[in-house]
């Protein structure tokens, strides 16, 4: 079970006058994401580290004929909160509503038992895959709260809902995804316009996945571009009644 309707198509212009902000929108699953938004309507925020792969998605956008979107170099790794503060105080200066935050990024770190697991790699993935997800929220939070109907979307994966050896720090940080939603999910419920759901895509053929299973076929699992539905149906109006659910892409 999913826990997403398995039919379901987004209209034309399903996310017309909408803001969505991706983080790791350079490549995989995120970059699919922030096309599939543009091409329905959207003002996308690119968020990354890498800018000449930031710029080639932003030119994929003009090129296709989508909103000019917003492109902003952000590295997660960053500890401190003010730049993240800082860019949120730069978008409210610019009286932009966020109707859409998917916290993508993530970094796979060390294949290893735990104790094994050098802390540089340990502290490094904590703090891309859920450190800086509530960096990030925190700032955010007044931007979604102008924005009429607000969906935060959470990357999460099948080790982020059962431990499985060697999957280290990673799944420990999908664990703290889940409950960061959780606990984000209970203080917004019921006061709040703003829903908050995790997404576990599954395995899906990205670096990341390649990566993790050297000796897989790559093409033995979908490329994001088949899934981005998923992605959409969460961060549009269809989804406004589900708030504080694990989700799942593929089943
Ligand atoms: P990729 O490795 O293809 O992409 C990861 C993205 O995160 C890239 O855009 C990368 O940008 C960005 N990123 C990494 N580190 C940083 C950083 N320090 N600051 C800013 N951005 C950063 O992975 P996927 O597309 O596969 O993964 C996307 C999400 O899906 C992740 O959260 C992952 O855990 C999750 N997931 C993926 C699965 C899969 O099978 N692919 C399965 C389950 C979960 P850069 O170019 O700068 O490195």
């Amino acid at each position: 079970m999913s826990g997403l309707p398995p039919n379901w198509r987004p209209a034309q212009d399903e996310l017309k006058n909408k803001t969505i902000l991706i983080t790791g929108a350079t490549e995989g699953i995120g970059r699919a994401v922030a096309l599939a938004c543009a091409r329905l309507g959207a003002e996308v925020l690119l968020t990354g580290r890498n800018e000449a792969a930031l710029e080639s998605v932003y030119d994929t956008i003009l090129n296709e004929g989508g909103r000019t979107p917003g492109l902003i170099p952000l590295d997660l790794r960053i500890t401190q909160h003010e730049p993240y503060d800082e860019l949120a105080e730069t978008l409210l200066a610019e009286g932009l509503a966020i109707d859409g935050l998917v916290h993508n990024a993530g970094v796979l770190g060390e294949r290893r038992a735990l104790s094994q697991t050098s802390p540089e790699s340990w502290q490094e993935v904590l703090q891309v895959n859920i450190t800086a997800t509530f960096l990030l929220t925190r700032a955010l939070m007044p931007l979604l709260e102008r924005a009429s109907l607000a969906s935060i979307v959470l990357t999460s994966s099948g080790v982020g809902r059962r431990g499985k050896a060697f999957w280290g720090a990673y799944a420990v940080s999908k664990f703290a995804t889940e409950g960061y939603m959780q606990v984000l999910a209970d203080e917004l419920g019921g006061t709040s316009h703003i829903r908050v759901n995790s997404l576990n895509p599954g395995a899906v053929n990205t670096r990341m996945r390649r990566a993790a299973y050297p000796g897989e076929p790559p093409d033995s699992n979908p490329l994001p571009e088949a899934l981005t539905d998923k992605w959409i149906y969460l961060l549009s109006d269809a989804s406004a009644s589900i708030h504080g659910k694990a989700l799942s892409a593929q089943g």
